[in-house]
């Protein structure tokens, strides 16, 4: 009889990875053409100094504008493009829209920081320093309002090699900054091993922060921690006030989420957050 089950949910299994496998090839070719037809855009999503509100910086988020499931979320879709022949391609476009946005925005008298998510694709293939350079100079963007948000998942890669290109591109004057600590396994030796800027806490760990007092010991400390190391630290998925006010007693500078504003396309970013500072400047 155990025989006869194992056999049975092996056909089932395989019938899960074969469907699994035909929904990924499908998806690969819609996002494919979603690349031909330039479905792919840009959102912002401010980052403030958590003691005054005041905006620092935008985080650039990757939409898809599908024409009939409307936006869809990366998280549906970078794993796979992550894992597609078209990484390099979307990765490329990803860091060009946002150096030419955030050059815009230089120019019309704003100083906010852009921080782009690098794929891992972008550190195994070609040379990331080398376009990040040229890129800067195509654009004439000042190098310190690039930002790069790594995750787990890319310092993995050859150690040496990670950082060797890091360094290069802090040579430029571009910061990095580590994603989402906190939620891989060795986050902490990451930061002895690789010269980073600064850290983004986690938001997993930021939602429950009132609540739970485990969390509050986790981001406590790793407020402390950045301090010491020199680190900046961003807290991410503020989605109240409370939050946003137990954060600053605890020390955290800089912050994003909800409360302060959703990832917006660019011109709705414009209007609500660029708009005063720009007045401020021409006024002056
Ligand atoms: P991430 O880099 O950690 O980005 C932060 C995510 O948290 C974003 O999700 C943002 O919308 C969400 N978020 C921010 N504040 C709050 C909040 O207060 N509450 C809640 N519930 N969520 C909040 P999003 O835009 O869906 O992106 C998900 C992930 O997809 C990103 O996580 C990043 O890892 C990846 N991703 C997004 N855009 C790109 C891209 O252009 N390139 C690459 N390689 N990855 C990207
Ligand atoms: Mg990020
Ligand atoms: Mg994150
Ligand atoms: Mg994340």
């Amino acid at each position: 009889r155990a025989k006869t089950t194992r056999r049975g949910s092996h056909v089932v299994f395989e019938a899960t990875i074969r469907q699994e496998l035909e929904n990924r090839l499908t998806l690969e070719r819609e996002l494919a053409l979603a690349a031909d037809r330039r479905e792919f855009e840009l959102f912002y999503q401010p980052q403030v100094r958590l003691i005054d509100g005041s905006l620092v910086g935008a985080e650039a988020l990757i939409r898809w504008r599908h024409p009939v499931r409307g936006y869809v979320s990366p998280a549906e879709f970078m794993p796979v493009v992550n894992t597609s022949a078209l990484s390099e391609r979307i990765a490329n476009w990803v860091m060009e829209t946002a150096c030419r946005q955030a050059r815009a925005w230089e120019l019309s008298g704003s100083d906010v920081r852009v921080a782009i998510n690098l794929s891992p694709s972008q550190l195994q293939s070609g040379d990331l320093a080398h376009s990040v350079a040229a890129l800067l100079e195509a654009t004439g963007l000042t190098p310190s309002l690039l930002e790069i948000e790594v995750t787990e998942d890319i310092l993995l890669h050859d150690e040496r090699r990670v950082l060797e290109m890091f360094k290069r591109i802090q040579e430029l004057g571009v910061r990095i900054l580590f994603d989402d600590f906190g939620t891989g396994y060795a986050s902490l030796s990451y930061l002895k091993k690789f010269p980073l800027d600064g850290l983004k806490i986690d938001r997993s760990f930021v939602f429950g922060l009132l609540s739970n007092s485990d969390d509050a010991a986790i981001v406590g400390s790793t407020i402390g921690l950045s301090k010491q190391l020199g680190l900046t630290v961003v807290a991410e998925g503020i989605e109240n006030r409370a939050t946003a006010d137990f954060l600053v007693s605890m020390g955290c500078e800089e912050g994003q989420g909800y409360f302060f504003g959703r990832p917006m396309p660019a011109e709705a970013f414009e209007k609500q957050f660029l708009a005063a500072e720009l007045q401020t400047v021409s006024a002056a």
